[in-house]
């Protein structure tokens, strides 16, 4: 199975990088393109894959994903769409473009999948929500699921939740991000060293979220567990709800995925 990519940014190279992780394909069967030489020397350079500026050599993979902004999806979609054959694989990963738009922009009954990943694939933990268009075989929906789980959870579902995917998984480690730095900042504030102080915040990320994933407990009893009458955490709650901590991200959330719905 030969992979390329059209486009070497972030979501390709941290999806590339949870792909060779796992073995699941060798460097030498991989192929991306970028705009710019810095680019594909880079990730060449990173990953041992084979780089090229020409999308058409890429676009003759047996699986091609396309991982550049949203805004150049139809330029690079008209320069390689007669190298595209019925038998490959069109991965789509960009916010706000549909199954519909990506398969009338090709034309012709393509197999195309739209992707909703996130850029924890480069440690393994993604979560990709997955939507095949009706071309695509159970056979191939198979390998796809497994092919993207190689760096993450990989689920297929209904394009209509598209946009809450995009809010919950698609964007939201920028918003877990913040929150870590935050509150490293305030431990740094309390004394702490700042490298200790990402350890520790971002550690405790992790195992909070790997409660809620591994107990099955509603993350407000979780949350009630740590609370201890007239304790030091109720204190930090009651301030985070006086300043509106989940309305924040509530609110927050349905920006991303206004945003992803008028795209
Ligand atoms: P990015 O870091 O800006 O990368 C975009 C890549 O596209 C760059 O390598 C750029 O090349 C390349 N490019 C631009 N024009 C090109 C062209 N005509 N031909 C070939 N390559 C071209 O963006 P990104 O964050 O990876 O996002 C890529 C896609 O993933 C987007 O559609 C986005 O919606 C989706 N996505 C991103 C995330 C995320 O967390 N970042 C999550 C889910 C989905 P140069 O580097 O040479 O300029």
């Amino acid at each position: 199975m030969r992979l390329g990519f059209i486009g070497a940014g972030n979501m390709a190279q941290a999806m590339i990088g949870g792909i060779l992780a796992k073995e699941i394909v060798k460097k030498e069967d991989i192929i991306a393109s970028a705009a710019t030489q810095n680019t594909i020397d880079k990730v060449a350079k990173e990953f041992g894959i084979n780089v090229t500026l020409d999308n058409r050599e890429v676009a003759k993979a047996d699986i091609v994903f396309l991982a550049v902004k949203p805004f150049y999806y139809e330029e690079v979609i008209d320069g390689i769409k007669d190298v595209v054959d019925e038998k490959q694989l069109i991965i789509s990963v960009a916010a706000g473009k549909s199954v519909e738009w990506v398969e009338n922009a090709f034309g012709g009954k393509k197999k195309i999948v739209r992707i909703m990943p996130n850029t924890p694939a480069l440690v393994g933990e993604a979560v990709t929500a997955i939507c095949p268009n009706a071309n695509i075989t159970d056979g191939e929906k198979q390998e796809i699921v497994e092919l993207i789980a190689s760096f993450g959870l990989a689920q297929i579902v209904s394009e209509k939740i598209m946009d809450a995917v995009i809010a919950v998984s698609g964007s939201s480690p920028a918003y877990v991000f913040m929150f870590i730095e935050a509150m490293a900042d305030a431990a740094v504030a309390e004394g702490m060293p700042r490298v200790q102080a990402y350890q520790f915040a971002a550690q405790s990320v992790l195992g909070s979220a790997k409660m809620v994933l591994e107990t099955g407990k509603h993350p407000g009893e979780l949350k009630d567990m740590v609370c201890s009458p007239s304790g030091t955490t109720i204190e930090a709650v009651k301030v985070l709800e006086e300043k509106g901590f989940r309305s924040s991200i509530i609110e927050a959330m349905s920006a991303c995925a206004d945003k992803s719905r008028n795209m």
